[in-house]
């Protein structure tokens, strides 16, 4: 009989920072086929996977738009448009590995891309295809981690699993100090309370509103991307 597994269809954020690595380039191949591998193990198992892809490894909106002058908006548009980008590289990478994979974007840019269409994204998933959700939210003043819980919530994936370059969430920043304890559960009350910089307050908020719970885990350490997406304890999980 099929093993069964904690969660059956899952949303997989992983953030531009992620995607970097320690390589020099805007995107390091190392970690997209690492990322490719893993996500194809455990599709191989019946587990739906839906990927939302952060930016910030080219170009961040809000940190432009203080500096240079640019307006927010315009700003914003661009590091969407990085996200794009992204999401490319890594189907690329998955389908060279022979994992089918379509990506959705939130706004349309239909050459490269389908429009992110909600049923039409359930349906690839229960097809056993890869979707990667592309854009962000489609709007300005947003950012890929709120993009996350609202798909999230749009297909009904049962948790959000936010891949970083940090084991989870401490009770203080582990680079300055040594002695921060790793947190291995949270409310969403403490995350929101105790300003534990997690997930922006928009995003945390709509995982609270809507039950998501969130686990917030290192993707760099060899297996967890499918430990995660399995089920299997990692890193931090904030729910209740
Ligand atoms: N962004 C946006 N709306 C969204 C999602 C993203 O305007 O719904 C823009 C914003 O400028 C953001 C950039 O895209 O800085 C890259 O996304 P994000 O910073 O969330 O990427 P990550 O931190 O995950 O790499």
């Amino acid at each position: 009989s099929m093993p069964s597994y904690k969660w059956r269809r899952v949303l997989l954020k992983v953030s531009g920072e992620a995607l970097a690595g320690d390589g020099l380039q805007n995107i390091d191949p190392k970690v997209t086929m690492a990322i490719a591998r893993e996500v194809a193990a455990v599709t191989r198992l019946g587990i739906e996977v839906a990927i939302v892809v952060g930016g910030g490894n080219i170009f961040r909106g809000s940190s432009w738009a203080g500096s240079s002058g640019l307006d927010r908006s315009s700003a914003d548009y661009i590091g969407m448009l990085a996200t794009v980008m992204n999401a490319i590289f890594l189907q690329a990478t998955m389908e060279s590995i022979g994992i089918p994979t379509r990506v959705q974007t939130a706004f349309r840019m239909s050459e490269v891309a389908e429009p992110y269409i909600r049923r039409r994204a359930v349906r690839h998933l229960e097809k056993g295809r890869v979707v990667i959700f592309a854009a962000g939210t489609g709007n300005p003043f947003f950012t890929t981690d709120t993009a996350a819980a609202l798909r999230c919530a749009e297909i009904n994936a049962e948790v959000l699993l936010k891949a970083t370059n940090v084991d989870g969430v401490y009770d203080d920043d582990p680079r300055r100090n040594p002695k921060a304890h790793l947190l291995e559960t949270l409310t969403y009350h403490e995350v929101t309370s105790k300003d534990l910089s997690v997930m922006d307050m928009t995003a945390i908020t709509l995982c609270q509103e809507n039950n998501i719970p969130v686990v917030v885990f290192n993707l760099t350490k060899p297996d967890n991307i499918s430990k995660a997406i399995k089920g299997e304890r990692v890193g931090t999980l904030i729910g209740g």
